[in-house]
Parts: structure tokens; sequence; C-alpha cells
């Protein structure tokens, strides 16, 4: 006995062809047509979430270097985690960089802060 196999887009139960997954051509193409919408959100939300991080740094960073308590940006919607690249100090610090605008992590007094910073062109080299 066979198990009963049901339409991927519509849950209806599907008959006849073994390898069928959609009841129909509209089932299926709703069903392709969803997922790469949903492919594009990503994609539209880490643009936006980047957009939103070098907002953030720019707008913290009008000296070209400064230091920000974490909190006051992760406050604002501010994502770590999204970058664009990196910098590797000769230290070993290692710079996050969204876009121009860099970010080190760091530990002050218990306290989470970020040197903030701009690409130099020097950085390319490193
Ligand atoms: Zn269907």
């Amino acid at each position: 006995m066979e198990s009963q196999r049901f339409c991927r887009e519509c849950e209806r139960p599907l008959s006849g062809r073994r390898d069928k997954k959609f009841c129909n051509e509209y089932c299926k193409s709703a069903f392709h047509y969803k997922k790469n919408r949903k492919g594009n959100n990503f994609y539209l939300q880490v643009a936006q979430q980047l957009k939103m991080n070098r907002k953030l740094l720019k707008a913290y960073n009008k000296a070209g270097k400064a230091t920000v308590r974490a909190e006051i940006l992760l406050a604002q919607g501010f994502q770590p985690k999204f970058f664009t690249h990196y910098w590797k100090t000769r230290a070993g610090d290692v710079y996050l960089f969204v876009y121009e605008y860099g970010f080190l992590s760091r530990l002050e007094n218990g306290k989470k802060k970020y040197v903030l910073v701009t690409w130099q062109p020097y950085m390319e080299k490193a």
C-alpha cells in the first residue's frame, strides 16, 4: 500500500503519478513564486541591515575616529553580525567594516564599546 502524498502548495491529496508534487501547474508556479520571493526577502533584509549599520556608524563617527558604548548603537538597531569585510591589524585586532565605516568591539571597565574608524587605503594591503 502506497502512502498518500499531498500537494506541496495547497496540501490536497495527490493522485496519479508517483513523482507528482503538485496537483496542477497553478500550484506548482505558486509554490515556486513564494519560494523565490522568500529568497529575495533575505537579500533585501541583509541589504537593509547593512544600510542601517552604515548609517549608525557614520552618525557616531563624524571625526573619523570615535568610541561609543555598544548599547547605544544596539538600541538603535545596529547588528554587529552584518558587515561587508574586515581589517586585521598587526597586533591582531579585527576591525569589522560596513563599507567604509569600521568598528572594533572592546571591553572597557566591563562595558562593551565600539571603537569606530573609517576605511583607509593602506588597509587594503593588510
Ligand atoms: Zn495543489
